[in-house]
């Protein structure tokens, strides 16, 4: 099989034709993938390995990539029984992730537990409700510590009826042998002018979505988030700021923390709306009666997840513009005499970001690499880019 191949093209086109049954739709009404923008490879490698997809497929690339979008576009490439029009009742819940053949598993905790991987086991083993065939998404894969092992032989083996699409940001060691049995797409940051385009084409005016577009790290719901947000410019200012800020004490560090956190706060608020506006649209299919059981609770869990990760990138956003203000003064003064105390800072933020994901409580550790910066004199405002 060619599982494993990273250019697995029209994945197992010998045997592909076999299935006739549903007869090959000349041009889609829609296309499943509009949702995915700035990866062409991707998306070409996908829509081959639709035709005759093998029994597990691994999307590796950065957060906001659009991994989940093609994830679910492929499910129901998979599952339309007009082989993927857009347009169709399978189609419509399979994007919108609310598919009763398309299951998400997303881990709850820090990593993947021996408990999951028996969870996942029993989804992969159980019927597909409506049709022949389902597809299981796991999310967040790199995460899979000591669960490898537990979970190789349901991945390698699955029933033929199941397709895995595992996401992962990267290939840890512990992912190497899963990895090495699935068919492999990478993606990758999405361009800062193809962002900036699509925000664009969704009306968003051009100097703000340059704007947004250059701040996302090539993360289109970031750049969207960011697009929507006044707030970006004086969230940066407020980071740069903190070196001349700083006066040794504690007392001086726990109100930047507390000011910090209430500007993320702040920032969540579109983020927020958009998901009141998401609850309210699922809330809807429920009552239409189209939607899989309990959909509505596992919207609810990936809005809290949203939100924690919206923390982090802003955390992550709010400590790059930090590191760039030590790297700052550390040109405009290479050889002086705080030289070597600005280029620890700045490697202090650097790794105190690293911490981050791992970190149970954010404010004791800003508070903790505060107390560690050396002051720097002047303001942070000056109007370097993100
Ligand atoms: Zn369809």
């Amino acid at each position: 099989m060619s599982a494993g191949d990273p250019q697995a093209g029209p994945a197992g086109a010998g045997a592909g034709g076999a299935t006739s049954a549903a007869t090959p739709v000349a041009a889609p009404a829609v296309d499943l993938y509009a949702g995915v923008v700035g990866q062409p490879t991707a998306l070409a490698q996908l829509r081959a390995a639709a035709v005759a997809p093998v029994h597990a497929h691994l999307f590796v690339g950065p957060a906001g990539s659009g991994r989940l979008a093609a994830a679910r576009a492929f499910a129901a490439a998979l599952l339309c029984p007009a082989g993927g029009d857009g347009t169709c009742r399978s189609c419509r819940l399979a994007l919108a992730g609310e598919h009763p053949d398309v299951v998400t598993f997303e881990p709850e905790g820090a990593f993947l537990r021996v408990t999951d991987a028996t969870e996942i086991t029993r989804l992969s083993l159980r019927s597909p409700v409506e049709g022949d065939r389902k597809v299981l998404i796991l999310t967040e894969i790199e995460r899979i510590q000591q669960a490898g092992p537990a979970l190789l032989k349901t991945i390698e083996e699955p029933p033929p009826s199941t397709v895995f699409v595992l996401l992962a940001e990267h290939v840890p060691p512990e992912l190497v042998t899963i990895a090495s049995r699935c068919a492999r797409v990478d993606f990758g940051p999405v361009p800062v002018e193809v962002l900036a385009d699509r925000l664009v084409a969704e009306g968003v005016d051009p100097a703000a979505a340059a704007l947004a577009a250059a701040g996302a790290g090539g993360s289109l719901p970031r750049a969207r988030l960011l697009a929507t947000d006044p707030g970006v410019e004086g969230r940066r200012r407020a980071w740069s700021a903190i070196p001349a800020r700083l006066d040794g004490t504690g007392a001086t560090v726990a109100t930047i923390v507390d000011e910090l956190a209430a500007l993320i706060e702040d920032a969540a608020a579109p983020l927020a709306t958009r998901q009141r506006a998401e609850l309210e649209a699922a809330a809807e299919r429920d009552a239409a009666g189209g939607g899989r059981a309990g959909a509505r609770r596992d919207v609810e869990a990936r809005h809290r997840r949203e939100l924690r990760r919206h923390r982090t990138e802003e955390l992550r956003s709010g400590m790059g513009a930090l590191v760039r203000r030590y790297r700052d003064a550390l040109e405009r003064d290479p050889g002086g005499s705080g030289a070597a105390a600005a280029l620890r800072a700045a490697a202090a933020v650097q790794s105190a970001a690293e911490a981050l994901p791992r970190s149970p409580n954010e404010a004791l550790l800003l508070q903790a690499l505060f107390l560690r910066l050396p002051p720097l004199p002047g303001s942070g405002g000056s109007g370097d880019d993100w």
